[in-house]
Parts: C-alpha cells; structure tokens; sequence
C-alpha cells in the first residue's frame, strides 16, 4: 500500500465485548499491521488452570504453570492460538473461560509475565493490540492510544449473538450479570486496572457499525501521532 504509514502501534483498550477485537483486526488489515489480542494470552492462563484442577485463587500455581508454557499465535481468520503445541483457539473462548481468565488476571504473578511477553512481542512496532492495561503498561509508548467504551446492555447483546452463531446459546440476563462482574473485576483491581489513558482517542461505539469505529482509528493513525487528543 503506497500510503501505508510506517511500522506504528496501535493499542486499544476497552471493557469486555466493546468490540475491540474485530476492530482491530480491521485497523491491522487497513494500516498493514500484525494483531495482538492479549486478552487471549490471560485465557490460556485459565485453561492451563482448568486443566491442572486449579481455580480463581491460584494465581501463584498458574503463573508457574505459564513460566513452563508456550502460548503462539498463528495466521488465521480468526488468528490461531496455540498453547503448548496445541490449538485452543475455541477452548479459551466459552463463558468459563471468560470468567476464570478475568479472575486470574487480578493476580500479579500471572500479569506480570503476560505484559512481559506482550512488550516483547509489540517491542519492534507494527502491532495492534488490545486488551485492558495495553495503552496504560504493555505499549504506553505507542503512537496510537483508544479507549472503546460501550454500554453493558449493549455489549452484552453482542456476544449473546456471537454465542447464538456459535451455536452457544445462552441467557441474554446471565451475559448481562457475568460482563456486569467482569467490569468490576477488571475495573476495580489494584494491579492494571482498566483505566483510558488521557492521550485516548475515545470512540463511543454505540450507534457505529465496527467499520466506522475502526475508520475513526485508522484516520487517527494516518494523522500521525502529532496529533493526539
Ligand atoms: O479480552 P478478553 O475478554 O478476551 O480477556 C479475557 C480477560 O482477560 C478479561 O476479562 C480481563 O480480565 C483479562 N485481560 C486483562 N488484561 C488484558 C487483556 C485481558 O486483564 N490486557
């Protein structure tokens, strides 16, 4: 692409189910760049509990497993994730998984090595990431900051309907309550709180398709990073 910017990041922040990661997917494919869901690399950390039979509170016990552990990603629509040499892609998408990664990741052990990996990865530029401390710990450096806010009754009818083409289903009041504690939990905790940056370019996303959430992103990062809000 003759006007492709050069090898920038852009990290995007937000609450559960704002959307965030076909947004991204959508600036990465416009501007050129690799995708990085972070948020993947916090469910690996609740399969590998889920599958040791450890819980919510074993955040020391997870971190070792995940010290002993390989999380890939690989090309692929969605992008593939592989733990250990295994794809677990679909495993660490269910409503558990959810749960207990969003519960795992309070913990500083396991937060810790996460955002340690993910500052590697993104280290060279040319990534989008998303997640929820990506402008604030893993990329405070990059060129382009979003925060993506959105309603929880409008969230949680997203994913009811990404769980219902899934073949998921699932009470649209049971996704309500489960984003409701998710937000508390990824709000409130004392490590990397989900928090927007002042320098974030803040799309509401109620009202716009994705394709115009990420247009307004894909803009910013084509103004260049002189002129951030
Ligand atoms: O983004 P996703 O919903 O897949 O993330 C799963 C959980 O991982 C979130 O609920 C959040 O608690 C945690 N997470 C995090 N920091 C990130 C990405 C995800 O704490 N950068």
């Amino acid at each position: 692409m003759a006007d492709q910017p050069k090898a920038i990041t852009v990290a995007i922040d937000g609450p559960a189910g704002a959307g965030k990661s076909t947004v991204a997917k959508r600036v990465a494919k416009a501007l050129g760049l690799k995708m990085l869901d972070t948020g993947a690399m916090y469910r690996c950390a609740a399969l590998l509990a889920a599958r040791n039979g450890l819980g919510a509170q074993d955040g020391d016990a997870v971190a070792e497993h995940l010290k002993a552990s390989q999380i890939q990603f690989e090309e692929g629509d969605p992008i593939r994730v592989i733990l250990n040499g295994e794809e677990v892609t679909g495993a660490i998408r269910t409503p558990e998984m959810s749960d207990l990664a969003s519960a795992l990741s309070a913990h500083p052990p396991i937060r810790a090595l996460l955002a340690e990996q993910q500052k590697q990865i993104v280290a060279q530029g040319g990534y989008v990431l998303e997640g929820r401390d990506t402008t604030r710990v893993v990329a405070p450096h990059a060129e382009v900051k979003v925060y993506l806010p959105a309603s929880i009754e409008e969230r949680a009818e997203r994913r009811w309907k990404e769980l219902h083409a899934k073949g998921m289903p699932v009470e649209i009041d049971e996704l309500l309550r489960q984003i409701a504690e998710r937000d508390a939990r990824d709000m409130n905790r004392a490590d990397s709180p989900l928090r927007r940056v002042p320098d974030a370019l803040v799309v509401e996303t109620f009202g716009l398709t994705p394709e115009e959430v990420a247009q307004r992103i894909i803009e910013r990062a084509r103004a260049g990073a002189s002129q951030l809000a």
